[in-house]
């Protein structure tokens, strides 16, 4: 069923029952992306068929399949809304949103009754606005390939290691169907709730784009979904191999076997090297280690000024390898480092070798030191701490920012937690703190209003909703709490 025209506006619509419209309604978001079109759409449905609601609760009630649950839960909040209980429904469907927090489907559904309840905050609005990323980067990890985040655009565009060149991956049907949301202003692929610049309201008007270059104005004018040049930025995430086990990462310590490493070294040769000749920006890992994985150290080594001159790097790491001794031994990077991230998670010794498992906080605030001195000299251009946000580290947010001071980082980076997978739903739920139904939810809100979260250097990410827009004002937290939807009740002292 084309989504646009789940039922064209001029068909007699005395020859579908409700239970037609319904079903037409769940073949169209059966491939688990956002339908924010059809969600407008409900309404009208609802006027013309007024069992709709009835029944869907009934196919409810006869579903066992758990994915044709959640379908028709979301269909079922639309029609909520519909009526006029988009409040209500928002609240109904929040549980049900932390327990999916990866599904563009359910996020965007939330996205679009937030956007009812909240109809002046142009974040909500995404027509006509452009995100470049799918234009501009492609994350490679193990067995699929992405045009963003994966745990933000999860769709896979293909992989690298079997295609016979990178051009098949890069402008796939998936690639061209991901770009073609972007153009029709539906983002349908993205996870709006965890999209820190769809939070942010980051995304500009595809007339500011189409202006800044003849390549931006052609591939806008003419909805370009084929791209005649590759990736800017190509975030390589294949390798897992970490010197660490962090739990919200992996059950147990990873490092590839020889046959994984050689399969890595072969996509290295056949696809990553010729994909890196015009890129600007190469990402070091989000997998795992750089310092740790073979493969990547190898890669490292390989991509020299001479033979890549306009390359630069961003490397992230854990900082446990971070030492004088190891950099010295990449030449390579010398000068090229565009950022040095180190992942944190904390800002006191228990906290980080509770969320770091196997790191040793000593040795890491050395490497931070470290770090700091090579930006000072000018050896690397940025330095900055990444601060996941989970229940246990939240307290700690204001002094990781002064910790990144004392350190002589350039940046400070927050964002929440997401579940890769190795987080039952349950455990996952008592790590979101960011989440409304949190029983410290509004203890994170007060922790989100530390005056040192404003500080130029912050990059507040997707936590930037739950900050008052005027830190300065009294009750500030309340307020944000409560113009976020949740049970004012609760929020009101
Ligand atoms: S998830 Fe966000 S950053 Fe990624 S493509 Fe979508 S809008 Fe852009
Ligand atoms: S340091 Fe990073 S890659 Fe390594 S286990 Fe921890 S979260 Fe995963």
């Amino acid at each position: 069923v084309d989504q646009q025209t789940i039922i064209p506006a001029d068909e007699a619509q005395d020859d579908l029952s409700a239970i037609d419209v319904a079903c037409l309604m769940l073949s169209a978001i059966s491939d688990g992306l956002d339908h924010p079109e059809l969600w407008a759409r409900v309404p009208d449905f609802l006027d013309s068929y007024p069992q709709l609601s009835a029944v869907l609760g009934e196919m409810l009630e006869q579903a066992s399949d758990p994915a044709m649950k959640i379908a028709l839960l979301v269909l079922l909040s639309m029609c909520g809304a519909g009526l006029g209980q988009a409040e209500l429904m928002r609240n109904t469907l929040a549980p049900v949103a932390a327990d999916h927090s990866g599904s563009p489907l359910v996020q965007g559904a939330l996205f679009y009754l937030d956007s009812l309840l909240d109809p002046e905050n142009p974040k909500y609005r995404l027509q006509g606005k452009i995100c470049a990323t799918p234009f501009t980067r492609i994350d490679v990890l193990e067995g699929s390939s992405h045009l963003c985040c994966a745990s933000w655009l999860p769709t896979s565009v293909g992989t690298l290691v079997t295609a016979s060149a990178w051009q098949d991956v890069w402008n796939s049907e998936a690639a061209q169907g991901i770009r073609e949301s972007i153009h029709d202003g539906s983002y349908r692929y993205c996870n709006k709730t965890a999209c820190p610049i769809i939070q942010e309201n980051g995304l500009h008007p595809a007339s500011t784009l189409a202006s800044q270059s003849s390549h931006w104005a052609d591939i806008l004018s003419n909805a370009r979904t084929v791209l005649p040049v590759g990736p800017d930025l190509v975030n390589l995430s294949y390798d897992r191999t970490c010197n660490l086990s962090c739990p919200s990462c992996r059950l147990v310590p990873f490092a590839a076997d020889e046959q994984q490493r050689a399969s890595f070294d072969a996509m290295q040769e056949h696809s990553i090297l010729p994909l890196l000749r015009d890129a600007k920006f190469v990402y070091i890992t989000g997998s795992g280690d750089p310092f740790a994985s073979k493969n990547f150290r190898r890669l490292m080594t390989q991509l020299t000024a001479d033979e890549y001159p306009e390359l630069r790097f961003i490397i992230m790491t854990n900082g446990m390898l971070f030492t004088p001794r190891q950099w010295e031994s990449f030449p390579a990077l010398h000068n090229r480092v565009h950022v040095l991230k180190i992942s944190i998670d904390a800002a006191t010794g228990p906290t980080h070798e509770l969320l770091r498992r196997g790191a040793r906080w000593p040795v890491v605030l050395e490497n931070m030191k470290y770090a700091g001195e090579l930006v000072r000299s000018g050896a690397i251009d940025g330095f900055e701490l990444v601060f996941t946000v989970q229940s246990e580290n939240y307290r700690e947010m204001g002094d990781a920012v002064d910790l990144a001071r004392e350190v002589g980082a350039t940046s400070v980076y927050f964002g929440m937690m997401t579940n890769w997978g190795t987080f039952t739903p349950e455990d996952y739920r008592a790590k979101a703190v960011f989440n409304r139904e949190h029983p410290h939810f509004e203890d994170f809100i007060e922790a989100m209003q530390d005056i040192r979260l404003q500080r130029p250097e912050v990059i507040l990410g997707n936590l930037r909703q739950f900050v008052a827009t005027s830190a300065a004002d009294t009750g500030a937290s309340h307020r944000v709490a409560a113009s976020l939807g949740g049970n004012s009740l609760a929020y009101s002292v």
